[in-house]
């Protein structure tokens, strides 16, 4: 017993003493650093606007600053019942259901859609959030090498022969890869389930607002929407907000609503969110350049990085990292750019796979060429100065 205390927290000390020595241990810090700082390339606010006078305008018009009580209970008010109908409209779904953020979406549908005994194949990097639902539903778990389809090929064939008659199957894969940036073969990998009475997730976070027409997505832009029987989603990235979607079908959202403890006990989000949310769709749908202007401004970016020697692995989208490999290069790397007025995270394991830490860069609607352009000759300069390249 030290000083009346009986439990001892040295443990925690050790714990977080191991992940410093690594060069792992992280903090929540303030942003903006100092008001000195120019530019926010760290923010999934890809369309900039949560910041757009008219989204703030619409979150003011809410006449409650919180929901309540849980969406069963009296936290469904009319903004979420529409705003529910508008998304699957707009997500071409016969219906949506809103849980309290992306995170608890994806846990939502997985744990209620999955038993024990089915088995569901996930893309190695899928996010955290698909992983913790499928480990909660204590369902079967292969997972194949990213992007990799005649390895998912294999492991659904090789699972056929011991298929129980009534087992589910689910195929899991983002359709943007929210740390490469690239995108799945989804074209090829809807037959490939079907073929093998799978159902197909897909997780659109990265791709809302972006990809396909007016932001709809990339099932939509290859217009196989009606081939992904689960589509998720968040209101934190380009709709600049907060908040999880789950579309697909009625039956769907019932199983959710009446199954899914994660949307049950969770209590509604405050409706301003959700105005705020609408009034980003509004504009999205307003604004189809909008998607086509920021994957531009990407592709500006890549070609500029690339000019000066650096790696940006296989990103397609908004989403550009520059490849780094070891943690502290990657940390030292982040904090002369920071120095420099460029804000950019270092992202380590356990978020990416060991050995591929990197600078990941969102690009957004806040950026311009100009600025990538003296952006991506700051992160050459300062890559070089650290002897990352030549
Ligand atoms: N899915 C993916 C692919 C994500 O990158 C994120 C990220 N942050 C989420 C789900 C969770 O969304 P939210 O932040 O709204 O919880």
């Amino acid at each position: 017993m030290v000083g009346g205390k009986v439990r001892s927290e040295k443990w925690i000390l050790d714990q977080l003493e191991k992940l410093t020595a690594a060069g792992l241990e992280r903090r929540t810090e303030v942003y903006p650093p100092s008001k000195a700082t120019a530019a926010n390339f760290s923010s999934n606010d890809y369309l900039n606007l949560s910041a757009h006078p008219a989204v703030l305008q619409a979150q003011q018009q809410a006449t409650a600053a919180g929901s309540g009580a849980s969406r069963l209970v009296s936290g469904t008010t009319e903004v979420h019942q529409q705003f529910e109908q508008q998304l699957a409209e707009y997500l071409d779904k016969p219906a949506a259901v809103i849980c309290g953020a992306g995170y608890l979406a994806n846990v939502s549908i997985l744990t209620a859609w999955l038993r024990r005994s089915d088995t569901v194949f996930a893309d190695r990097l899928v996010h955290a959030s698909l992983i913790d639902g499928i480990q909660l539903s204590m369902a079967q778990h292969q997972r194949f090498r990213h992007n990799d389809l005649d390895h998912l090929e294999q492991l659904l064939t090789k699972r056929s022969a011991n298929r129980q008659p009534d087992e589910r199957w689910l195929v899991v894969v983002e359709s943007i890869y929210s740390m490469d940036g690239d995108r799945a073969p989804l074209e090829a990998i809807a037959p490939l389930a079907a073929k093998f009475d799978a159902e197909l997730l897909v997780d659109e976070a990265h791709a809302l607002g972006v990809f396909g027409p007016a932001g709809q997505g990339v099932a939509a832009e290859l217009g196989i929407t009606d081939q992904v029987g689960i589509l998720t989603g968040t209101l934190s990235k380009s709709f600049g907000s907060y908040g999880g979607i789950v579309a697909g079908s009625e039956l769907l959202r019932r199983l959710v609503v009446n199954r899914a403890r994660p949307f049950i006990y969770n209590t509604g989000l405050p409706p301003g969110v959700l105005l705020a949310a609408g009034e980003s769709l509004r504009l999205m749908k307003a604004h189809p350049e909008f998607g086509p202007q920021l994957l531009a401004l990407a592709d500006h970016f890549r070609t500029e990085l690339e000019k000066q020697g650096l790696t940006v692995g296989p990103s397609t989208s908004q989403i550009v990292p520059v490849m780094v490999g070891d943690n502290e290069l990657a940390l030292a790397l982040a904090e002369r750019l920071q120095t420099a007025g460029t804000f950019v995270k270092a992202i380590r394991p356990p978020t990416v796979p060991e050995g591929t830490a990197r600078l990941r860069f969102s690009i957004t609607l806040a950026h311009h060429e100009a600025l990538l352009t003296s952006t991506a000759e700051q992160v050459g300069h300062e890559a070089r100065q650290l002897g990352l390249i030549e």
